[in-house]
């Protein structure tokens, strides 16, 4: 690829505040609305909530974008006795908020539930209890009207470029990295000056049918407009034509040729991922195999002479970096 098309795709991301709200002084938010966000009959032993958070007349007012983050300070104090440390949390609204103004942001907690692993020397090696956590399960308990101390924003890169038009989308989520696509879906369809005319591809990966957030948004988008497409990577129930089920990777590279190829080797490509690490580590093969790597990564020298099948996963952690058409937020 020539310079030239690579200035030419470069995505311009819009200039964002952060940190306006620091965890040092957080200011006070009030639920509205917490609901579960997972489909009646549900197969796996998650729980998923959407939550909505009233930040009106705060400095974070108007201040949080698509794709990115905010934080939450639970209650109470550390096994150190300090004040517990912010989680951060991806919106799931969009840029206008959940009411058009900036003042309703939302997220997509999903309930921790564990067993306790020694983490640190002096840790007892025999104890293993239940362990919840410290701030996602406190997110999914609190009930409409309760007080909650957020943060934020953060992130200056996970974010729509400025000219949504210029540009075709492939979204790449599992589980709760869903919540930023559903934020930048909306701002892409439901901006005031009118929906994308830009290609827009969510693939979503869950474990069960019952599983997929946001389902009836993702569908009601597809059914309403010919430019956005809906894929469903479940990875525990057979597909309808009798095949075992797939990720996220596998998904995209059975339908490569025909659907995500033409988008990721066109100059107007972007791609995003946001959730398991190990969603990445497919996508880096797949690109290397499709030889569309210059865009979306650089492969540093140590790998260059390794067959891409080879690689590992610390080999592609140390070695790979996603450029200017990746945009990735994976934990
Ligand atoms: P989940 O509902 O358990 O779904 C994860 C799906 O991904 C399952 O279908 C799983 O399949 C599949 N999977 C497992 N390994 C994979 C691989 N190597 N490639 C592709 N797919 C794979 O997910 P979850 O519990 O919500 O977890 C979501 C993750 O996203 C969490 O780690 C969370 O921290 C992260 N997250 C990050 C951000 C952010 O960075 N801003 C935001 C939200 C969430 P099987 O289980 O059937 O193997």
């Amino acid at each position: 690829m020539s310079d030239d098309t690579i200035t030419a795709s470069m995505p311009i991301f819009p200039e964002v505040k952060m940190n306006i709200v620091t965890p040092k002084a957080p200011v006070t938010g009030t639920v509205v609305k917490s609901e579960v966000c997972l489909k009646g009959g549900r197969k796996s032993a998650g729980f998923v909530r959407h939550v909505e958070i009233d930040i009106s007349g705060t400095p974070l007012e108007g201040q949080c974008r698509a794709g990115q983050s905010f934080g939450i300070v639970a209650p109470g104090v550390d096994a150190n006795g300090k004040p517990h440390k912010v989680r951060l949390y991806s919106l799931a609204s969009p840029t206008c908020g959940e009411d058009g103004e900036g003042k309703v942001i939302s997220t997509t907690p999903k309930r921790v539930i564990d067993e306790f692993t020694p983490q640190k020397d002096g840790d007892d090696p025999e104890k293993h209890e239940l362990f919840l956590g410290v701030c996602s399960n406190y997110v999914c308990d609190l009930q409409v009207g309760d007080k909650v101390q957020v943060t934020g924003p953060s992130g200056k890169r996970f974010l729509l470029p400025v000219e949504h038009d210029k540009h075709d989308y492939i979204f790449m989520a599992t589980g709760t990295g869903i919540a930023p696509f559903r934020s930048m879906c909306k701002d892409l369809f439901e901006h005031p000056s009118g929906p994308t005319t830009s290609q827009v591809h969510v693939v979503m990966g869950t474990p069960y049918t019952t599983d997929l957030l946001y389902d009836e948004f993702f569908c009601e988008l597809e059914e309403k407009y010919e430019n956005f497409h809906y894929h469903k990577a479940v990875s525990r129930e057979k597909q309808t034509d009798g095949s075992r089920g797939l990720y996220v990777g596998q998904l995209v590279g059975q339908k490569y040729d025909e659907v995500f190829g033409p988008i990721l080797s066109s100059d107007r490509g972007l791609m995003y991922m946001c959730g398991l690490v190990g969603m990445q580590f497919g996508i880096y093969q797949l690109f290397a195999e499709k030889q569309i790597t210059d865009a979306y990564m650089t492969i540093k020298d140590e790998l260059k002479d390794v067959c891409f099948s080879d690689w590992d996963r610390e080999q592609m952690r140390r070695y790979i970096k996603p450029t200017h058409r990746m945009m990735v937020e994976v934990y």
